[in-house]
């Protein structure tokens, strides 16, 4: 039966239950979600930087390749890529008593990596703050009201420690999850918890000016010109559903020299717009679309992924991905979006 604490999100239980599991494995494999993101990479560093500092037998795989703007993070090149060294991969999931995720809480979060970790015979931990949980694990660390993943191990891993490890990967791998989940302190659910830790970061050595600039000014030129191709020709606004969407064919996407990584944060701009409360990106991938969708105000874009595209997230940062033409996809959506908004006015 899968164990999750619910009522008020208590750390110290937590600590005690991820303390049993840790005390009682050999092997321990992290894994972050596909294509991760600042928080599924730096929430997973963070708790291989203790971990490994406690001397545990760690390994770490990420399902597939990571975004350029993250290359520079210490510790990324221990990470395996699954789909890079699949047999290598399997064999470590195989020998593996204990297998902690990052940052999602849907199995199919695992990509190709799903039926092998999910065949695992290894006790199985969910770190994570979204909405709406799976029952693939033993244990759920999920705190919805916490701004990232990361700062969820850096309240364990502190809880454990009994106070902040100030190892420079450490340290930088919670500060990336962060701000990335939180747009530098723009968006999401951070709180005065987050500010506390964020003291806690900067009393412990952290560079916090180096680190905007790797992640946020970090870009290739062809980057910021397909951002402004995006906004003046693809940005299409829908006033009577104060909805804008964009649509990124693979050929545009090659014109500007695409790296995985650059469309991230696109789908944000739109609701810069006074009367725009809800943004939808779409990227053409190889035999899908990947979507992105924002929202402010009282608008749940995570139950809108989830209804209509099989995805998740947040009640304002959602995502998905729908098997079909780039053109179905949007007709599909713009049904939806009737259906959906269509009588609020
Ligand atoms: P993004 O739009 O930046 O890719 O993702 C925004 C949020 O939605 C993130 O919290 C991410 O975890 C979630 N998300 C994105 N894509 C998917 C998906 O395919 N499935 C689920 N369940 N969540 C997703
Ligand atoms: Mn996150």
């Amino acid at each position: 039966m899968p164990f999750k604490i619910t009522g008020v999100f208590d750390i110290d239980k937590y600590k005690k239950e991820l303390l049993h599991y840790l005390n009682n494995s050999g092997n321990i494999l992290l894994i972050c979600h596909v294509n991760p993101d600042g928080d599924s990479i730096g929430s997973m560093l963070a708790l291989y930087y203790y971990l490994k500092h406690l001397g545990k037998n760690v390994n770490m795989i990420s399902p597939n390749y990571l975004q350029d703007f993250l290359a520079w993070m210490e510790g990324v090149e221990e990470i395996n890529i699954y789909i890079r060294k699949r047999k290598k991969c399997k064999n470590i999931i195989e020998k593996s008593d204990l297998i902690i995720m990052f940052d999602f809480n849907q199995s199919n979060r695992l990509g190709e990596a799903e039926e092998s970790i999910l065949n695992s015979k290894a006790k199985k931990i969910v770190v994570d703050h979204h909405l709406n949980s799976g029952s693939f694990y033993d244990l759920m660390i999920s705190n919805p009201g916490s701004c990232s993943t990361s700062e969820i191990v850096h309240e364990l891993v502190s809880a454990m420690n009994g106070g902040v490890i100030s190892l420079k990967g450490y340290i930088e791998a919670i500060y990336v999850g962060i701000i990335t989940d939180t747009g530098n302190f723009e968006h999401g659910s951070f709180t005065g918890e987050t500010f506390r830790i964020v003291a806690e970061l900067l009393d412990a050595g952290l560079d916090r000016a180096r680190i905007y600039n790797l992640v946020f000014n970090n870009f290739t030129e062809s980057r910021i010109r397909l951002l402004g191709y995006t906004v003046f020709k693809k940005m299409i606004i829908l006033h009577e559903y104060r909805t804008a969407y964009i649509v990124l064919t693979k050929k545009e996407l090659i014109r500007f020299n695409y790296r995985k990584g650059d469309t991230e944060g696109f789908v944000n701009l739109p609701l810069t717009i006074k009367d725009v409360d809800f943004s939808a990106l779409f990227i053409e991938k190889e035999g899908f679309v990947k979507l992105s969708f924002r929202s402010k105000g009282n608008f749940s874009v995570n139950e809108f992924a989830e209804k209509y595209f099989g995805g998740g997230g947040h009640y304002h940062a959602a995502g998905g991905d729908y098997y079909d033409t780039l053109e179905n996809t949007v007709n599909y959506f713009l049904d939806v979006l009737k259906k959906t908004r269509g009588n609020e006015n």
